[in-house]
């Protein structure tokens, strides 16, 4: 059956979601295609079971403190399949509230895989569908090394399958992913072992986070290979054995994860029939307004290679819906100062440039630097001390706040507050009229008095 809309989205993620249900609040007759699970990457493999397991990862070391504040816990055990279930029951009830909401505003959901058979028209299952409109909102999946045994080791969604816990694992990678989940893995027992390709990890974050952060996560027992590559894995009777190209090897784990980047859904959905531009790694290429090299055929989320992050792919689907059916003709999303949190163990709050990247865009003689570390009243006491590091960078005469750093207890929940303080322009003297909040850790972010200048 041919059947026309008004707006065919593919991937029913977290860009697809928002930009269908925006639509049809506007009156718009919408399709949302979806070959597996609604509400994508976010929901089902990433930003919510991983939450759950950094919320359980924090109350293992919320009880190894416990005593420090005279607090006596006879014995505890951690069990992988309750956190799992539990975890799982919550994605599925939110699979749920997503099915029903959609369906509330009226969008159909087709299940099926999309893809093109004309310039404008798509098949999925057993018929075709044709828009004025089309939406491609296809997210990515995670990339597994061409090296000769890769396919022993596991990816973030095996991760969120993984029936018991490994309790010896090598994670490959230096992204926020690989952070993300060797933090939770070592704060829930593991024993973890990453490997680095570069010095470091976390490149594209400021400097001082990722320092403050490796030096955090060696504290806690997590053991770092720099400057490596794994160039094979063997499944032996001890477990997975890794060698690396410089000959080295590494052993007996339980698992490896792979968390070394993740590619474009693009080359399954023969793009090629519509003419739509991708880039050299398959990412979909579009202007301010989402629009792709076709006309009528837009892109948003992690499928344009720009920032994968859940609320960048609902706004920028929420923003084109608004231009596209709600008369807003020149609605599109900024994305500059974007905040982001890392869910690390302590977790980073970061938005605006870095120090590096401030000194590039204005010229080192214009940027200054503010910053502080300090060990928070909470870890005061406690044996295990986790520091707080925070960084403001400022630009110009006035002394505009052009990148805010945290890493420590509370930087997540934090940085939100901080980031509307950016965005709007905030300068340091604004800054320094807020009257602090006291005691907390985020005072410290307004009471900051010298500054040094930046570090090309
Ligand atoms: C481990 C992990 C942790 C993360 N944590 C966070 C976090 O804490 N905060 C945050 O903001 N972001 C986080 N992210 C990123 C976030 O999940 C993504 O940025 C977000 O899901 C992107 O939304 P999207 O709509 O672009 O794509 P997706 O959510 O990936 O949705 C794409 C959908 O398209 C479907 N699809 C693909 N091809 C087709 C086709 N041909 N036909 C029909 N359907 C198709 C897929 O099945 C999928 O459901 C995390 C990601 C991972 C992997």
């Amino acid at each position: 059956m041919n059947r026309r809309f008004d707006l065919l989205v593919i991937g029913g993620g977290s860009g697809g979601v928002a930009v269908s249900n925006r639509a049809a609040s506007y009156g718009a007759k919408c399709a949302l295609i979806e070959s597996g699970r609604i509400g994508g990457t976010c929901v089902n493999v990433g930003c919510v079971p991983k939450k759950v397991m950094w919320n359980g990862a924090n109350l293992m070391h919320a009880i190894d403190e416990a005593p420090d504040y005279g607090i006596s816990i006879a014995s505890h055990s951690f069990d992988w399949s309750t956190l799992r279930r539990q975890r799982d029951q919550h994605v599925l009830d939110l699979n749920g509230i997503y099915e029903r909401t959609v369906a509330k505003n009226g969008v159909e959901l087709v299940r099926g895989t999309a893809r093109f058979v004309g310039p404008k028209t798509i098949k999925a299952g057993a018929d075709t569908f044709t828009a004025e409109h089309i939406v491609i909102a296809v997210g990515g999946r995670p990339v597994v090394p061409e090296v000769p045994g890769a396919g022993f080791g596991i990816t973030s969604d095996g991760f969120f399958e993984l029936a018991a816990q490994p309790m010896k694992v090598a994670v490959a990678g230096g992204g926020y992913t690989a952070v993300e989940l060797a933090g939770l893995l070592r704060a829930l027992g593991s024993e973890v072992t990453m490997l680095l390709r570069r010095a470091h990890f976390l490149n594209d974050f400021d400097a001082m986070l990722r320092e403050e952060l490796m030096t955090q996560m060696q504290a806690d027992g997590v053991r770092v290979i720099a400057q490596t590559k794994i160039a094979k894995v063997e499944k032996a009777s001890t477990g997975l054995r890794i060698t690396q190209e410089n000959g080295e090897v590494a052993e007996g784990f339980d698992a490896l994860l792979w968390a070394i980047g993740r590619q474009p859904n693009t080359d399954r959905m023969d793009l090629r029939a519509t003419g739509v531009a991708v880039d050299a790694g398959g990412a979909i290429p579009t202007d301010a307004y989402q629009a792709t090299s076709v006309a009528g055929i837009y892109a948003i989320g992690d499928v344009i290679g720009k920032l994968d992050l859940t609320p960048v792919a609902i706004a920028a689907g929420r923003r084109l819906a608004d231009r596209l059916f709600g008369g807003m003709k020149d609605r599109k999303l900024d994305y500059r100062n974007i905040a982001t949190v890392l869910f690390t163990h302590p977790p980073i709050g970061s938005v605006g440039l870095t120090e590096h990247e401030a000194v590039q865009a204005h010229g080192a003689d214009k940027v200054k630097i503010y910053e502080t570390r300090f060990t928070p009243m909470y870890h005061a006491f406690t044996r295990r001390k986790v520091k707080s590091a925070m960084k403001l960078v400022v630009a110009g005469e006035t002394e505009k706040i052009v990148g805010c750093h945290v890493i420590g207890p509370g930087a997540d929940e934090l940085m939100q507050g901080f980031a509307v303080a950016v965005h709007m322009g905030a300068t340091k003297r604004d800054f320094d009229d807020t009257v602090a909040i006291h005691p907390t850790v985020a005072e410290e972010l307004v009471t900051m008095r010298n500054s040094r200048p930046a570090v090309a």
